[in-house]
């Protein structure tokens, strides 16, 4: 199997996938290429159809999570516009990380050195490592939990464990019936590559249940241009499980031998083989069932990446299809 547009093709001459269901976008952007929106009460979110932000007006401040470079000076934009609607101060305060990402904290420096940031220890810890001033590391840290309070208002940021990456965190507004938990659901849409480009894959697996456990309704998942819903974290969950599903019975059923067979000494082009035929067998019907149901199910490439991580996640971590001694 090859990737569709495998660096063959130019930007302008993309191939035809299939059409994106309506239910998979969200409102039209502005003329500055912004939306900024009421999530619940004084909580907002802002996306550029492809990253997402939020901010709390307080009585304080405002309080941004996540500064995504694609958004930038919009974000700015779409604060002033809320404050000014609403008569209450534009002054970000703070500012939280969900995780140390460029692509969603890379505007965080927009914001001046007064104000407050906040993040998990790791997410302090990467930043230093990372050492780029466009991403200052937050002042104030956690390991795991930390209430935030501002202006009256309270946010409950969590870490459960490594997920898309070790430092990644559950933000929840218990009292806008709002969690923000970023780069594991895509809201309509699959998962891009390499299961949304995630460091650890059965923490990536598990992330979504631990989501689910929070009570709320709107879920910001920090991609693409609408808010979630706990449906869309169902309908994700039943894409990630039918990939197990698909990548265990592939793994059971595709017979490795001949392939080392074939490969003689080249033992590298018997495990190509061999891992090719198995994600490949584990790839088709997850891409069947799911194209018309996730956009962009028909990028077979986005799936079958996932599926390899998955496949390899099972045999690596959990030992499936590894060969074991004989018990005594
Ligand atoms: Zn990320």
């Amino acid at each position: 199997m090859t990737s569709p547009d495998n660096g063959t093709t130019g930007a302008t001459d993309l191939p035809e996938y299939a059409p994106i269901p309506q239910s998979a976008l969200g409102p039209a952007l502005n003329d500055q290429r912004y939306y900024v929106g009421r999530v619940e009460r004084n909580l907002y979110w802002v996306t550029d159809g492809v990253y997402q932000s939020a901010f709390l007006t307080t009585s304080e401040g405002v309080v941004l999570f996540d500064a995504p470079p694609s958004i930038g000076p919009n974000l700015r934009s779409a604060v002033d516009e809320i404050a000014s609607a609403n008569g209450v101060s534009n002054r970000v305060t703070h500012l939280v990380y969900s995780h140390h990402h460029a692509d969603h904290a890379g505007a965080a420096s927009l914001f001046g050195g007064d104000v407050i940031r906040i993040g998990h220890e790791d997410t302090r810890r990467l930043l230093l490592r990372d050492d780029d001033p466009a991403r200052p590391a937050p002042e104030i840290t956690f390991r795991d939990t930390y209430t935030l309070e501002v202006g009256g208002d309270r946010v409950e940021l969590a870490w459960r464990g490594p997920n898309h990456t070790p430092d990644n965190i559950y933000i929840h507004f218990p009292d806008h019936d709002t969690l923000m938990f970023i780069d594991v659901v895509n809201a309509g849409w699959v998962p891009i590559y390499n299961v949304n480009l995630s460091e650890d894959v059965m923490g990536y697996m598990g992330s979504s249940a631990i989501a689910l456990s929070y009570p709320w309704t709107h879920l910001i998942s920090g991609h693409l241009g609408r808010l979630a819903t706990r449906d869309d974290v169902a309908v994700h969950q039943q894409y990630i499980a039918d990939i197990e599903d698909s990548a265990r019975e592939a793994l059971a059923s595709v017979d490795p031998v001949p392939f080392y067979v074939a490969a003689g000494q080249n033992m590298w082009a018997g495990v190509k083989a061999h891992l090719d035929t198995v994600t490949d067998r584990a790839t088709a019907p997850i891409v069947a069932k799911y194209t018309g149901v996730l956009a962009a199910a028909d990028i077979e490439e986005f799936t079958r990446t996932t599926t390899f991580q998955i496949m390899q996640s099972l045999r690596l971590d959990r030992g499936v299809g590894v060969s074991r001694p004989a018990q005594p």
